[in-house]
């Protein structure tokens, strides 16, 4: 805790004291990555709970995933160890969940009321439809009217009715009545609302720019009088430009709208970056500048190293691409950059040296990750994969699993677990045929699930029903853990939020990234989101940053046009690892 001298703010740059010591109105912080928008909340509600008075219980801080909730909670420990017990830091969905289970009566539920996973969700639809196919279809129509904000109060079609019916009649909910159920609650009920603003007085909201209508309306009852009036003080902290959920309903609108919906609010702008070095922060900005949503985004490096520029490599296919980040984290760990070898320059002079946890690869489709766990492997670096849920809840699986059983085992019997994996394959071109309108995201979930289940039905040698029950027991996907002493594995989706030294961000080509499958139109919104993921790509890394691409796999990405001569420069290959071990021996 701090001294009795120092104040907690004293961990922040004026601009970020600022803004933390703003209390007499609902505040919005844009700024964008790497200014620690994440830290300055930290500190404000630190700052609130030892230093203003705030009881630590009228503090709520709302996550989108239950790793930033937790790493938040860390943080806060660490600044005001005695108060923040009581500080509820929640995610959306644990926020949901609390009112639900304090209020669980009132929506028909019992005081230990379940969460249905993906696998239950699928059979009591397909209780309600009669077969497999109707009760997907189902899902889909439900899912696609909660993706679009469907109003929760507007009659449902019947086959909804008779699903949620069902699901209250196991004393069930689905994930996403976690949030739908409280918004009608409160919605319907003002007094019940009422009690709720009361009790959080001090709301904050990390990455605000991803909120969807669900969880706007969530927020909306908590933090403002029916008047519109805000009850308590309510924090936004974004980047619109790191906007990249759309494709789950998330609505960056409610960000840019914040200051119609709080009249009263103030709007902070930080503009220093802690993160990145200069070229790293300047490319970065490059990328984005074309599609921005921030007119006039001055970001500044906060530490102007002398670091290297972001290395630009055209690979001849995956394998290859993947041999060169490999080669490349070689070097790096043995602490030179390879792209400056021929002027004998040693990265890092002066610099902690890296170790293998401040890898990260990253990757726009899982799918990608195979080639590089591969390289990996081979030149022997550990590595770990970030993966978020359970496998059967993995969008896409069920859809898979459940047109599995219309794809007749076909083939040499003998060959078992092979003979699953095409059977996998095929269903989900099946699954794709049969989707009139299937999307981008839905075809790539169709595949990702390929991947996931492919390890899986190895497992199981080959026998899908084995397949099931594995499945049905809860197989864990999310192992990754940011301290284990392993290079990352990461989509451009789950390194949101994180920083490291040096990033490898893989498949930079037309096709990827953007991603587009065959058949696609051109939506001008998804490929802005695409380049969006870029942006939040190259602001993860710290000091090295490299942007590849396999020539087998298209064009180079048109995001990395403006990428001028003082960010970026073209690098061959590392050294390779064989050749290397000859000239040492050579050498001996
Ligand atoms: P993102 O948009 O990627 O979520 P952010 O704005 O939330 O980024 P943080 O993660 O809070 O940024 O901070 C980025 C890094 O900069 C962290 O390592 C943080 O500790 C450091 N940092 C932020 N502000 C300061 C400061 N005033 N002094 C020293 N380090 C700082
Ligand atoms: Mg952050």
């Amino acid at each position: 805790e701090p001294s009795s001298t120092g104040s907690v703010l004293d961990g922040l740059d004026p601009e970020q004291r600022a803004a933390a010591g703003i209390l007499d109105a609902p505040l919005l912080i844009v700024a964008g990555p790497g200014t620690g928008k994440t830290r300055t909340v930290t500190h404000r509600i630190a700052h609130l709970v030892t230093e203003c008075g705030v009881p630590p219980g009228d503090c709520l801080a709302v996550t989108f995933t239950r790793r930033a909730a937790t790493e938040m909670t860390q943080r806060l420990l660490g600044l005001a160890p005695r108060h923040t017990g009581e500080v509820t830091v929640d995610t959306f969905h644990s926020l949901g969940a609390r009112i639900l289970r304090e209020q669980h009566a009132r929506v028909g539920l019992g005081a230990r009321f379940g969460i249905a996973d993906h696998a239950t969700q699928l059979a009591v639809a397909t209780e309600v439809g009669g077969d497999d196919r109707r009760g997907r279809d189902l899902l889909k129509q439900l899912s696609r009217t909660r993706r679009a904000g469907g109003d929760p109060q507007r009659p449902l079609p019947d086959g909804a009715q008779r699903y949620r019916a069902k699901l209250r009649e196991r004393d069930l909910v689905d994930f996403d009545e976690l949030i739908e159920l409280p918004v009608t609650l409160l919605e319907s009920d003002q007094q019940l609302a009422r009690l709720y603003r009361d009790r959080y007085r001090w709301i904050s909201v990390d990455e605000y720019q991803d909120v969807d209508g669900q969880q706007y309306r969530l927020l909306w009852q908590l933090a403002a009088e029916p008047s519109g009036e805000p009850a308590g003080n309510l924090t936004a902290i974004g980047d619109p430009d790191q906007s990249i959920y759309r494709f789950r309903g998330a609505d960056v609108g409610f960000f840019l709208r914040f200051q119609r919906d709080f009249p009263g609010a103030r709007t902070v702008h930080l503009t220093r970056n802690y993160r990145s070095s200069t070229a790293i922060l300047d490319g970065a900005q490059q990328v984005i500048a074309p599609d921005s949503l921030v007119p006039d985004r001055a970001l500044r490096a906060a530490h102007s190293r002398d670091d290297a520029r972001i290395g630009l490599h055209q690979a001849a296919d995956p394998a290859d691409e993947a041999a060169f980040v490999a080669g490349g984290i070689e070097r790096l760990l043995g602490g030179t950059s390879f792209h400056s070898r021929d002027s004998g320059h040693v990265a890092d002079e002066g610099d902690q040296a890296l170790g293998l946890s401040d890898f990260a690869v990253l990757y726009r489709t899982d799918r990608q990750a195979a080639a590089i766990a591969e390289a990996l492997t081979r030149a022997g670096l550990p590595f770990q994969k970030r993966s978020h849920d359970r496998l059967a809840d993995r969008p896409g699986v069920a859809e898979l699993l459940a047109e599995l059983r219309y794809v007749p085992a076909c083939g040499d019997p003998r060959d078992g677990g092979s003979g699953l994996a095409d059977r996998l394959r095929r269903a989900a071109r099946a699954a794709v045929d049969r989707l009139p309108g299937a999307d981008q995201a839905t075809t790539a979930e169709l595949h990702t699930a390929v991947d996931l289940l492919l390890p899986l039905a190895d497992r199981c040698d080959g026998d899908p029903e084995q397949l099931f029950t594995e499945l049905s027991l809860g197989v864990e996907v999310d192992t990754w853990d940011p301290r284990a002493d392993r290079i990352s594995l990461l989509t451009l989706h789950a390194a949101k939020g994180l920083e490291f030294p040096a990033v490898f961000v893989v498949g930079c080509a037309d096709g990827l990234l953007p991603l587009r499958w065959p058949g696609d139109g051109d939506d001008e919104e998804s490929r802005r989101e695409e380049r969006r993921l870029l942006f939040v790509g190259m602001t993860r890394a710290q000091r090295h940053l490299y942007l590849s691409h396999a020539a087998g796999n298209g064009e180079r990405s048109p995001f990395l046009a403006g990428l001028d001569a003082n960010t970026s420069e073209r690098i061959g290959d590392p050294v390779p690892r064989r050749k290397r071990r000859e000239t040492q021996l050579r050498l001996l």
